[in-house]
């Protein structure tokens, strides 16, 4: 095949040579002609992906716990379509007469019925149509199961329509140099946890499956967002030495990832790692950070059942042993949008990033919540622990929380079981509510911490997985900047640290721009911290503030980011700057 460069938007940096594996899922979108004699094969892949569908389903029912239990209804509803007659023999006979692959018989006929359903006057009846479609990407990413079993390795370059954090989790990561998908956008939670586990990875590339061929060699550039697919020889031999160099740097970073985070004129920055799941506690020792500024804990909710107590609390005394005498902030389940637990999916919020996430799940299903905060409250005994709450925009979230804190702890003492009685209690600003009381939460909490990924996108009133809006995503946009400087005052005017955990703490002109905004700490993903360090000893907080100042008076983005292109140039070495932008 003949070379070939496409392009996407790199979020996880890094480079790989090696072969292309297109993912079951992607097969939802295959469109092939078949001959006669596939078609018999393509009808049992229906029907088969319809058993295996109605299969799960009915796994799942039998596994939701009593607290959940208005899923039982919804998933009973899906599992009847997921056998209705329409579907199934309207894609059957589609097979059949047009001669098309299974994928593309079902997808046609899934867009008709929905079509369908969705012009009814009936609101109820209208409304189907979102469960219609539902389902249909059910039976497609079976399609792509059943077609997965008869492979039996999932290594090399990994392309993939889109990927939930959820199934990067399940990936056995080993074999995989690389992901790229066709949706996604710079701070998904699936490109945070490829950049946590070392994978480079690519999102945004429209014409992927226009050309990846399943084996096809290609090398994938992370920091310059292409790929070269059928490399030639010189192509080849050019990459292997960036790979060998950007390897020595990575290890020179390391080598000085315990000096200090001091700037040049003195001002220490404290430098915190985000961990996204035990996988990525390794690199923790290593890396030079002063504690755990973010643990993103509903990670471990997101295989299948609810972890009870006991296992929240073996895995949270894992992470408090492995941070030493150092902080560790556990931020408590932040579940919904792009992070569901099986159960959450059946009720397919209309939009899930404005839905029931974060805290408001948490207060919602005030039983899950009080599982984990037991949990954390025990692992916390004796330990340099805090909690921190996400998606708060309310103060009665942060004092009915209080007062779920009060309850457990009293309850704790009172069976004389060993706790953390006086534990901090942190807010993430992360919502423009936030930022417009911000104020009034540094007031009511011990702490603040910065969600820069949440945060930008709320306020730009943009998804962070939607490629088409993903020009949006300004870290720089004068609006942003503004509400970063609001949040880091109202905190210091109570007396608070203010970090940011967000991936804009692993950004080079984010640094310097939080520098002379005068943040207290930054938390980013392990690999990163050594790189952040070495920014911050290269930075003058003073020339920062001012930059700051000039920042704080200008209305274009662009000329902001000269400005920090411009302090930036002479200070901190150009290969650093690929952590995000
Ligand atoms: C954020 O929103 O910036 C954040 C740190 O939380 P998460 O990325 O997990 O939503
Ligand atoms: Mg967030």
């Amino acid at each position: 095949m003949a070379r070939k460069v496409i392009r996407g938007v790199p979020v996880s940096p890094g480079i790989a040579i090696g072969e292309i594996q297109i993912l079951p899922d992607a097969i939802l979108y295959e469109k092939r002609h078949i001959s006669s004699s596939e078609v018999e094969n393509e009808i049992e892949a229906i029907k088969n992906a319809s058993a295996t569908v109605c299969g799960s389903l009915e796994e799942t029912s039998a596994n939701i716990p009593p607290n959940l239990s208005e899923y039982h209804d919804v998933i009973a509803a899906q599992t009847e379509l997921a056998r209705d007659a329409r579907i199934l023999d309207g894609a059957i006979a589609r097979v059949r007469h047009k001669k098309i692959c299974a994928a593309w018989a079902l997808s046609e006929t899934i867009e008709e019925l929905a079509s369908l359903f969705k012009s009814m006057a009936d609101p109820y009846l209208s409304e189907r149509a979102q469960d219609i479609k539902l389902i249909g990407k059910c039976l497609g990413s079976a399609l792509g199961g059943c077609a997965a079993a008869t492979r039996n390795d999932l290594g090399g370059i990994l392309a993939a329509y889109d990927l939930s954090p959820a199934h990067v989790l399940k990936l056995k990561l080993d074999g995989i140099q690389a992901i790229l998908t066709v949706e996604g956008g710079i701070s998904s939670h699936t490109a945070i946890l490829a950049r946590g586990l070392k994978v480079p990875a690519l999102v945004g590339i429209s014409s992927l499956f226009a050309h990846a061929r399943n084996n096809a060699t290609a090398i994938v550039d992370a920091f310059r967002g292409q790929i070269i697919l059928d490399p030639d020889a010189s192509d080849l031999e050019k990459y292997q030495k960036s790979l060998n160099h950007y390897n020595l740097f990575e290890q020179n970073a390391k080598d000085a990832a315990k000096l200090p985070a001091v700037t040049v004129d003195g001002k220490t920055v404290k430098v915190r790692a985000n961990i996204d799941n035990l996988r990525e506690l390794s690199a923790l020792p290593n890396s030079g950070a002063a504690g755990i500024g973010l643990y993103r804990t509903e990670f471990s909710y997101l295989g299948g059942e609810l972890p009870d107590e006991e296992s929240l609390h073996n895995e949270y005394c894992a992470i408090i042993g492995s941070a030493g005498s150092q902080k560790v902030i556990f931020r408590t389940l932040d579940v919904g949008a792009d992070k569901i637990l099986p159960v959450q999916e059946a009720l397919h919020e209309p939009n899930p990033a404005l839905g029931l996430r974060g805290i408001r799940f948490c207060l919602k299903k005030e039983d899950i919540f009080v599982t984990q905060l037991r949990a954390i409250l025990r692992a916390s005994h004796g330990a340099n622990a805090a909690i921190m709450l996400p998606m708060v925009s309310t103060l009665a979230e942060i004092a009915a929380t209080r007062q779920l804190i009060a309850k457990i702890t009293a309850d704790l003492a009172s069976n004389g079981i060993p706790h953390a009685p006086n534990i901090e209690l942190g807010v993430m600003i992360e919502t423009p509510a936030a930022v417009m009381i911000s104020d009034a939460i540094a007031a009511s909490c011990d702490f603040i911490s910065i969600g820069t990924n949440d945060l930008l996108h709320y306020l730009m009133a943009i998804d962070r997985n939607n490629r088409h809006v993903a020009y949006l995503h300004d870290p720089l946009h004068p609006a942003f900047i503004r509400c970063l400087k609001q949040i880091i005052d109202s905190a210091h005017k109570h007396g608070r640290e203010v970090s940011v955990c967000g991936e804009l703490a692993a950004d080079a002109a984010g640094i310097a721009l939080l520098l002379g905004m005068d943040i207290d700490a930054l938390s980013g993903s392990p690999r990163f911290v050594p790189a952040i360090k070495h920014i911050l000893r290269n930075l003058n907080s003073r020339d920062c503030a001012s930059l700051a100042r000039m920042a704080m008076d200008e209305q274009d983005g662009e000329k902001i980011k000269k400005l920090l292109d411009e302090l930036l140039h002479d200070s901190v070495d150009t290969r650093l700057r690929f952590i995000i932008h």
